[in-house]
């Protein structure tokens, strides 16, 4: 078994920025990663998402993107910023090595179980992001359905609905995008719990910083973290108001259950409304990757782990980055930055105020 100052586990952005920093305090470190390639999950994403107007990839610290190609598929460029990045810092990556659990170790140390052996470490950041836990709503009947149900992660090209009718659930940046790529190819109804945000004008700071607090407010409380990116609305692109005029945007409230050749709506007079499908794509949203830290025992009645700054407030050798309030790329870095501080700290390094 392997000892070591540091596990971070996951090369996303918040891995890679973690890692920077370990780097940079010269300390023993290693990252595990279960992915093929790097890239983090920009990787998996599906081809025709790009850096365009509604994506914005922030640099990681040290090594700008340069202008990003937003002609080209995201997966293949923020992969290729990615390697680079390994490769500029000579980083100790380790993949693909997957953790399967983190437990309490000897001598105060934790115990990191994976697919190339174990790891004997002093602090963990755990940086495993969201992508592997597609989060699938539950609605009567769904088990019935004799279409095809794929969720976002699932999602590979709108070619391959050509002829069918698609309902699309969801209200995000995402539901929005594959919406109105596939409504150009077939038939589409837009199916949201909430109604969407559409914004005119720039980006929102405010909301932006306001949807952060909120979250951290709720990793502070030990509640499931819920989503900072997505917060602002989605801008009024040009696509976005064809997309309006054709009617591919007008969304109907959830619908109250799926039969095999559809979805119905009840209404309370006993009255029901059928839309046929083909196919139930789920834009529903992910869930943090932590099934691995459960031996710790670090979630709380309310569901989270309960995290402050970065630190697992039940095991402070543990850091969250890319959780909660870091969930995005801005804040992946920073987070990635606090995680460090806080364990040279517990290592017993000085740190500058
Ligand atoms: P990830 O990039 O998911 O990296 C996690 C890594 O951990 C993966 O490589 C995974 O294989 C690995 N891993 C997981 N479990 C284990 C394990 N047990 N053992 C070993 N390795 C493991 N945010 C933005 O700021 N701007 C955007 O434009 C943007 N667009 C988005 C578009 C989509 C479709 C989605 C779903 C999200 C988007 N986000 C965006 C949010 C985005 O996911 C985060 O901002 C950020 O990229 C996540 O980085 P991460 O490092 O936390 O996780």
């Amino acid at each position: 078994m392997a000892e070591i100052d540091v596990v971070v586990i996951g090369a996303g952005q918040a891995g890679l920025s973690s890692a920077y920093f370990l780097s940079r305090a010269g300390l023993d470190f290693v990252v595990l990663d279960r992915s093929p390639r790097p890239g983090g999950a920009w990787q998996f994403r599906w081809p025709s998402l790009t850096l365009g107007a509604t994506h914005r990839v922030h640099d990681l610290p040290g090594l700008p993107m340069g202008v990003a190609d937003t002609t080209r598929p995201s997966s293949e460029v923020v992969s290729e910023y990615f390697a680079a990045y390994e490769r500029t810092f000579d980083l100790p990556m380790r993949r693909p090595v997957a953790v399967r659990a983190v437990r309490e170790g000897e001598g105060g140390r934790l115990l990191v179980e994976t697919t190339a052996g174990d790891w004997s470490a002093r602090a963990l950041v755990n940086a495993t992001g969201t992508w592997d836990r597609p989060f699938w709503p539950r609605y009567p009947g769904q088990e019935t359905f004799l279409g095809r149900q794929l969720h976002t992660a699932d999602y590979v090209t709108r070619e391959e609905f050509a002829g069918r009718h698609v309902v699309v659930v969801g209200a995000g940046a995402s539901a929005v995008q594959l919406l109105m790529e596939i409504a150009e190819i077939t038939t589409t109804t837009w199916v949201t719990r909430r109604p969407p945000v559409f914004r005119e004008g720039p980006f929102d700071e405010g909301a932006a910083r306001a949807a952060v607090a909120r979250v951290d407010a709720r990793v502070r409380a030990g509640l499931p973290p819920g989503s900072v990116v997505g917060a602002t609305g989605y801008p009024m692109t040009p696509q976005v108001r064809a997309a309006m005029a054709a009617g591919v945007l007008d969304r109907l409230p959830m619908f109250d259950r799926i039969v095999p050749e559809g979805v119905v709506w009840d209404d309370a007079v006993g009255q029901r409304r059928l839309v046929t499908a083909d196919v139930i794509l789920w834009a529903t949203g992910f869930r943090p990757v932590v099934t691995h830290l459960a031996p710790l025992r670090l979630r709380e009645p309310g569901g989270g782990i309960r995290v402050e700054d970065t630190r697992a407030v039940l095991d402070p050798r543990v850091h969250l980055v890319g959780y909660g309030p870091s969930a995005s790329t801005i804040g992946a870095n920073r987070a990635g930055r606090t995680a460090v501080q806080h364990i040279r700290r517990l290592l017993g390094e000085p740190v500058a105020a």
